[in-house]
């Protein structure tokens, strides 16, 4: 997968997910991805959401929507996509992983798979952080 959020000075929010799908997937599969509240949401009363990982466990669960639902209940982004992926491993022993930004422009990163690359880039180009391998809270 390779997934974006995205915020503008005005608050607008968007998301952008797109996958290869799973490895050795059933002709005819549709994941998560291109699935609105599953493998992506965005909404600028709270914020955008991009997934990666098990699709099946993310469409279960409305994940992205879920995550958003938490965001616009007050959780920054970092406590909603931590909250998301607990619930995707308790709920159904789900792996992978999720970044999320809220209309303020606070981001969130978190993955209980065993690596997911991510960066942060302000509006001036500038890149915080590249990580893969192991866990991470952002
Ligand atoms: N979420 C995708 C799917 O299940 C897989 C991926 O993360 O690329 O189709």
């Amino acid at each position: 997968t390779v997934g974006a959020v995205a915020v503008d000075n005005y608050g607008n929010v968007s998301y952008a997910t797109s996958t290869g799908g799973i490895t050795g997937k059933l002709c005819g599969r549709v994941g998560d991805s291109p699935i609105v509240g599953s493998g992506g949401y965005a909404d600028n009363r709270s914020g955008a959401v991009s997934t990666t990982g098990d699709g099946e466990a993310f469409v279960k669960l409305c994940f992205a929507k879920h995550v958003s639902m938490l965001m616009e209940q007050g959780c920054s982004p970092q406590l909603a996509v931590e909250k998301g992926i607990q619930l995707l491993e308790e709920r159904l022993d789900g792996k992978g992983g999720c970044i999320a930004v809220n209309n303020k422009g606070q981001v969130g990163i978190h993955f209980n798979s065993k690596g997911m690359a991510w960066a942060v880039v302000d509006h001036n180009g500038t890149r915080y952080g590249l990580f893969k391998g192991g866990n991470n809270t952002g």
